[in-house]
């Protein structure tokens, strides 16, 4: 069964600002929300300041459970498959949006082999990894995004929790100025395209 969740949020949500641009001091509001009782044992978690700011700490004798609230690791796939770069829609985003092949890992996978079952569960391809792209912090989702270009082959056969795709030229592509699209982008350079972003994810690119 796939772990998948979509990487980028729908449309009309802001956008993390452009690689370069401070961020602000802190944890977002969006990442503090929190637990409030303790997976452990259940009881309530009370903020604590353990030195790098207040997290939800579990004070029942015994216990002593903290959220750190660490990132969360996200695999994500650039598909190409015979030459064209595979963009899928997700079920619940709206018409026009399109994003990579994203993923949460499985417990002690290896990133390389959890973007290939990734792929493989949400696409029916079978794929190699080409190339490890970068690691980045995605901030608005409290998560680190894992990007690879992967070679596939095969036919497409979607999972249920995607609803449609596309297999893109390169130099077509429309990178988000978000999450995932900055992968896209870098890749993009590295084949001599010049990336065109879009203004936000989920603008319909028109493919
Ligand atoms: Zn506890």
């Amino acid at each position: 069964m796939s772990t998948s969740v979509p990487l980028t949020p729908g449309p009309g949500a802001p956008n993390v600002p452009e690689p370069g641009t401070p961020e602000p001091a802190g944890l977002p509001p969006y990442v503090a929300p929190q637990w409030r009782f303790c997976p452990q044992c259940g009881g309530p978690l009370a903020a604590h300041d353990h030195g790098a700011g207040e997290r939800g700490t579990c004070h029942a004798e015994g216990c002593g459970f903290v959220h750190w609230n660490n990132p969360v690791p996200v695999v994500a796939a650039i598909v190409e498959l015979d030459g064209r770069v595979l963009v899928a829609r997700n079920a619940a985003w709206a018409e026009g949006a399109w994003g990579l092949i994203t993923g949460f890992l499985e417990p002690l996978e290896d990133p390389a082999e959890g973007v290939l079952r990734e792929v493989a569960e949400e696409t029916g391809l079978t794929g190699r990894v080409e190339k490890l792209l970068g690691v980045a912090p995605f901030r608005r989702k409290n998560e680190l995004l894992i990007s690879y270009h992967v070679v596939a082959t095969g036919e497409v056969r979607l999972s249920p929790e995607l609803a449609d795709y596309r297999l893109v030229e390169p130099a077509r592509l429309r990178p988000w100025p978000s999450g995932t699209g900055h992968a896209l982008a870098q890749w993009m350079r590295e084949r001599g395209h010049e990336p065109v972003y879009l203004d936000h994810f989920g603008q319909d690119p028109g493919y």
